[in-house]
Parts: structure tokens; C-alpha cells; sequence
């Protein structure tokens, strides 16, 4: 594997975006806690070894979640990164969490789409010189699939961004679970949060959506609306996309691990059987065309009976459909394709 991964870095053109000592963004996914399904470090070390055989200074980066959780401020994302093995000794490189200790240092990076003039970003990937962008191909009940896209739409955005992608409502507060300690009035920048009957509520008439109070909450009281409709998310998704394509311009490069190809993000606190065997490792220089290669890939296979596929199990049928009958995944791709982020024909080269 460690000698197809060099070999596969180096036909995809690594060599050409990364120049010695740039700051090199490597964005993976450290996993949930419990999730065992995210790509193994020992697999970075591969890639790690290999941008500093280019003399580049790589560092592994992701940001913080929007939900609370494991990986919501640094420090804890930091120790379940090294609890699920991403530390010096395995891997070669430092983590660095990109949006901060608290999920709110960010970057603005102008661009002109239908939903947005501008994205949020964490400032490590917007600062690094170059970014390595390995997703871990599997699906996602929002978008069908989750690849290169989503690592780069979803996965860069800081704290608000990810609130910006995910629900045009304010977050809300369940007065049961509240305790009416204050901290998310002192933390919200705005000051929408204000008592009512000593519980803490929110005013949607003055809440801009920075999300700083979802992790604040010792009670975990500040709920979010997530917004159901797949389309509108992942349009919204593949413009923040576009925001991290147009700033990397010439300096990007996708790696997809269609290995563990569970049925939802590593961002649960488990992962089910994956829904098909492993397939390999894909890289390009095109998040578009990566993306459409692995899920053809994926539904060329034989689906595993007894996993979460509750239909769609033979080759060439289409597994996420199998998995989310009512999200249609090819929105993603064809968006992006139309933003001119890629294109979605492609040619595939074996590596062997
Ligand atoms: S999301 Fe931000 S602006 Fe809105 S209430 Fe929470 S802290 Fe205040
Ligand atoms: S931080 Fe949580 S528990 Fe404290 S007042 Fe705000 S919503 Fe209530």
C-alpha cells in the first residue's frame, strides 16, 4: 500500500504543486469518537513522507464541528486526534486545527454564486501554501456521498460557515435543558441572547448565525435547525467548494480512500459494515472528476448484503440511492461542475 501511495502521488502530479518550504495543508478527518472507519494514520505518514521529500512542511489540519461533540473547540479535537493515532511518532507531522481554538478564526474569501458573495474558511488552510486535500469516500445522508466536495466545502468552513451551509435559522434554546447560567449571553457577539422568564432565549430578529453559543452551553441547551433539504445543502456546500478551489488556485491536490466505505460520515460516534469491499485509492488535481470516478467505482461493486444498502445490492446499481433513496447526489457534481470547479468526465489511469 505505502509503495502504491508514493507511486500514486507522484503520477498525479504532486510534485508540480508543492515547492520547497511551502506550508502544506494536509485536510483529513481525525474521526468522532468511536468511529473507527477514518483513514488510517499510518496511510498519512505515506503522504506526509512525501511532501517532505518534495521539502515541504506539511501539517495535518481539520476544523471544528458545528454540533457539539468530541471535536468541537481544539483541545478536544487535538486529543482525539492523537487518541486515534494522528500524533508525531505515527504520522510525522504536527495537527493544527485550522478555524482555532474555538472554531471562530476564519478567513473571508470573496466569491460570486447564487447563495453566497463570500465563505468563511479556516485561516491555517487559507494561510498554507498549498493543501492536500485526502477525503475518505463513504456515504452522508445529506449530500448521498461524501469525497472531495464535502472535505473542501464542508470540511474547511469554520464554526459559522458550517452554520451558513447547513440552515438559514437561528439556532434555538430548549428551556428544559437550560439552566440559566449566562455563558452564551457573554460569548454571543451581538447580545441576541437575553433572559425570558430566567431562561436564556434567542431574538432571530438580531442573530447573524456565528454559532458561538452552540459550544459555549455546559447543558448543550443550544439546539440547531438543521435544514433537511439535500439540494439547497449541497449547492451551498459546493460554493464554499469553489471559495478553498479559487484561493488554492494551481496548489491543490485530491486524495479519496475509497477504503471502509461505511454508510455515513466519520463524524458518527460509530461506523457500520462498509456497503462495499475496498476498492483502492484515488488522486487528481480535479475534486470533480475524483469524486465521480469513486462513486462509479462504488456502485460498479457487488453491495454487501447485511449492511445498511437496503437496496440497490447488485453491480452497477446505484448504492447511495440504496442508502438515501431520496437525496440525489448528483447535485453536488453537477454544481460544481457548472461553478467550474471541474469537470465530471474523466479519464481513469490504473497505478499498480
Ligand atoms: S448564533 Fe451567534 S449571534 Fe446567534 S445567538 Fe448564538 S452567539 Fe448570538
Ligand atoms: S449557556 Fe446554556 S444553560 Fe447557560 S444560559 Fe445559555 S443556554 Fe442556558
Amino acid at each position: 500500500m505505502s509503495d502504491k501511495i508514493s507511486a500514486l502521488l507522484h503520477k498525479a502530479g504532486i510534485a508540480s504543486i508543492i515547492r520547497r518550504n511551502e506550508l502544506t495543508a494536509v485536510k483529513v478527518h481525525f474521526g468522532e469518537k468511536g468511529n473507527t472507519a477514518f483513514i488510517r494514520p499510518i496511510f498519512l505518514r505515506d503522504i506526509i513522507n512525501f511532501i517532505n521529500g518534495l521539502g515541504g512542511k506539511p501539517f495535518l489540519t481539520d476544523t471544528n464541528t458545528l454540533y457539539r461533540g468530541e471535536r468541537s473547540e481544539a483541545v478536544s479535537h487535538v486529543a482525539i486526534a492523537l487518541l486515534h493515532g494522528f500524533n508525531f511518532t505515527a504520522v510525522a507531522a504536527p495537527v493544527i486545527i485550522a478555524d482555532g481554538l474555538r472554531g471562530t478564526d476564519e478567513t473571508s474569501i470573496s466569491i460570486q454564486a447564487k447563495h453566497f458573495s463570500g465563505v468563511l474558511i479556516g485561516s491555517a488552510i487559507i494561510n498554507a501554501d498549498s493543501l492536500v486535500c485526502v477525503s475518505h469516500f463513504k456515504g452522508h445522508e445529506l449530500s448521498g456521498f461524501g469525497g472531495a466536495l464535502k472535505n473542501l466545502g464542508m470540511g474547511c468552513a469554520s464554526r459559522e460557515g458550517k452554520m451558513k451551509q447547513h440552515t438559514d435559522i437561528s439556532p434555538a434554546i430548549e428551556r428544559n435543558d437550560c439552566t440559566g447560567c449566562g455563558r452564551c449571553m457573554e460569548q454571543c457577539p451581538v447580545q441576541a441572547i437575553a433572559y425570558v422568564r430566567k431562561k436564556a432565549a434567542i431574538n432571530a430578529g438580531i442573530c447573524i448565525g456565528c454559532a458561538k453559543c452552540i459550544t459555549v452551553c455546559p447543558q448543550g441547551a443550544v439546539k440547531i435547525s438543521w435544514d433537511e433539504n439535500n439540494r439547497l445543502f449541497q449547492e451551498k456546500m459546493v460554493e464554499y467548494a469553489l471559495g478553498v478551489v479559487q484561493n488554492k488556485k494551481n496548489k491543490l491536490i485530491f486524495v479519496n480512500f475509497l477504503t471502509d466505505i461505511s454508510p455515513q460520515c466519520d463524524c458518527y460516534g460509530h461506523a457500520d459494515q462498509s456497503i462495499v469491499p475496498d476498492i483502492g485509492i484515488l488522486a487528481s488535481t480535479d475534486p470533480v472528476a475524483i469524486d465521480q470516478a469513486s462513486a462509479d467505482l462504488v456502485n460498479a461493486q457487488q453491495g454487501a448484503m447485511h449492511s445498511a444498502l437496503m437496496k440497490h445490492h447488485k453491480p452497477h446499481q446505484d448504492k447511495f440511492r440504496g442508502l438515501y433513496p431520496s437525496v440525489d447526489w448528483e447535485v453536488q457534481l453537477d454544481y460544481a461542475e457548472k461553478l467550474r470547479i471541474g469537470a465530471r468526465r474523466y479519464t481513469l489511469i490504473r497505478v499498480s
